[in-house]
């Protein structure tokens, strides 16, 4: 397909891109460095374009549960780093767990995403046992797909939660800059982090990966994420903009520029271009949700039910209590994008294919 832009390449690698070719690293470099706001706004209406190819009018939406606060690293860009003296520290139970996922239930939302640090009590005391009982009791009690973020797992807990019926398992590398990740991740291990993704794909779950912007990293660094996350077989793949935290290094950094995110995101679609990829309400609210949409996103994640004492995570308290963070309060946004909220079967069955073709592997 032809695409009327003055750089004769952009337009060649944009127009196969739509045709179903994903570009090659070397042209994405290629796109990742040409100017000129044309080249830019085709590559956000080429991706949303591959998007609607791919899933039509429809957004999956997912519920988040930060069911623990406390956690053992340090990581320099996150408010919840155990050296912060800052952030409310909280464990949730699994009753008050179990009561989030039903008001999340109730609210029609496809995927309960439960989110922890790495808890010392959770992780070193209990060996993660906890969070094996909370997915298996919360897959008892609600038909609904799961994500747990548990942090890094080792493969006799990946068993067990895929045998206790967990769907997804999400684990963001940040960056694929070794250099940058040990400035971001510190003290962390590289390859034990890629490992856990391998594991928990090799016992039948779903792998999120994803990249945080505004930290460092160069065009190119971007670049290579996108085609590493492919390389890695990721489901779903995020882009977000660092949030500078209170009381951690990266306090005085700037925040990047949703368009920093929206290239991102446009990569990514032309490269995943049937995989899910995250929109977060996390970030800036409502107001960027639609920009993240039209940059080719097709999932809106991190909404939260109110009265819960939950909290987010680049944005601690951003819209909880006021309920602007529920299905029924995205809906005319979406609306005005010609969109509409998939149904829960839909998505049901997009996760049993996926599965099923891990298990064929
Ligand atoms: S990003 Fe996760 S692992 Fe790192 S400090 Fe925050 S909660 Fe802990």
């Amino acid at each position: 397909m032809r695409i009327d832009i003055a750089d004769e390449r952009a337009a060649e690698i944009l127009g196969d891109a739509l045709d179903g070719k994903a570009p090659s690293k070397e042209e994405m470099r290629h796109l990742a460095t040409v100017e000129g706001t044309d080249v830019s706004l085709s590559l956000f209406q080429v991706a949303r374009r591959i998007t609607e190819k791919n899933f039509g009018h429809r957004i999956f939406i997912y519920g988040f549960i930060y069911f623990s606060t406390y956690c053992r690293n340090d990581c320099s860009f996150c408010y919840y780093r155990r050296t912060n003296r800052g952030p409310q520290r909280y464990r949730k139970s699994l009753e008050q767990i179990t009561e989030a996922v039903q008001s999340l239930d109730e609210e029609g939302i496809h995927l309960v995403d439960l989110t922890m640090g790495e808890d010392p009590q959770m992780v070193e005391e209990k060996g993660l046992l906890p969070i094996i009982e909370i997915c298996r009791e919360i897959k008892r009690r609600y038909d609904i797909p799961l994500m747990i973020s548990p942090g890094v797992a080792p493969r006799s807990i990946l068993h067990e939660l895929a045998r206790a019926g967990v769907d997804w398992y999400a684990l963001y590398q940040e960056t694929h800059n070794r250099e940058l990740y040990s400035k971001l991740r510190i003290g962390q291990s590289y390859e034990g982090r890629q490992k856990a993704k391998i594991d928990a794909m090799r016992e039948g779950m779903l792998v999120e990966d994803g990249i945080l912007l505004g930290v460092g990293e160069t065009p190119m660094d971007v670049v290579d994420s996108v085609y590493e996350m492919l390389a890695g077989r990721a489901h779903q793949v995020r882009a977000m903009g660092l949030m500078p935290q209170p009381g951690t290094p990266l306090e005085g950094a700037r925040a990047p520029p949703i368009f920093e995110e929206m290239k991102a995101i446009a990569m990514m679609r032309l490269v995943h271009q049937d995989r899910l990829i995250p929109a977060s309400y996390d970030v800036d609210g409502i107001k960027g949700l639609e920009l993240r949409i039209l940059a080719g996103a097709n999932v809106v994640t991190s909404l939260i039910p109110p009265d819960r004492g939950l909290k987010g995570v680049a944005q601690a308290d951003l819209d909880i209590e006021s309920s602007a963070r529920t299905a029924k309060s995205i809906m005319p946004y979406l609306g005005r994008l010609d969109l509409e909220i998939a149904g829960r079967n839909e998505y049901m069955e997009w996760v049993e294919r996926e599965k099923c073709h891990i298990r064929r592997a």
